[in-house]
């Protein structure tokens, strides 16, 4: 359970079917990631290096590693983000 240290995508390569690092297709992160310290830069987009799909990860509510949410879902214990009204916030804070 050791806390894990930035990972950058070092090594990542651009395929045609998309961002292959390690082996793996990583897709580019999504609104709501906006914010997410987790999120990496990666040519003319950002992935996460914890999550390769980051959209399936919010499609089960909010992502659990972001940075960017942590505080709201500690208070409750449970996360309790609407995710319509989050993602209006992210998009109101740019
Ligand atoms: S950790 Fe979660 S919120 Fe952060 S970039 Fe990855 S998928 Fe998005």
């Amino acid at each position: 359970m050791a806390k894990k240290t930035p990972i950058s995508l070092e090594g990542a390569v651009m395929t045609d079917a998309g961002l292959n690092y390690k082996g793996v297709i990583m897709e580019p992160v999504i609104e709501k990631c906006e914010g997410c310290e987790r999120i990496v830069p990666f040519e003319s987009s950002n992935y996460c290096p914890s999550y390769a799909k980051p959209s399936a990860k919010w499609a089960k509510g909010a992502c659990n590693f972001a940075t960017h949410t942590r505080n709201e879902a500690g208070k409750g214990g449970k996360a309790k983000v609407n995710p319509l009204k989050a993602s209006k916030r992210a998009a109101r804070g740019r």
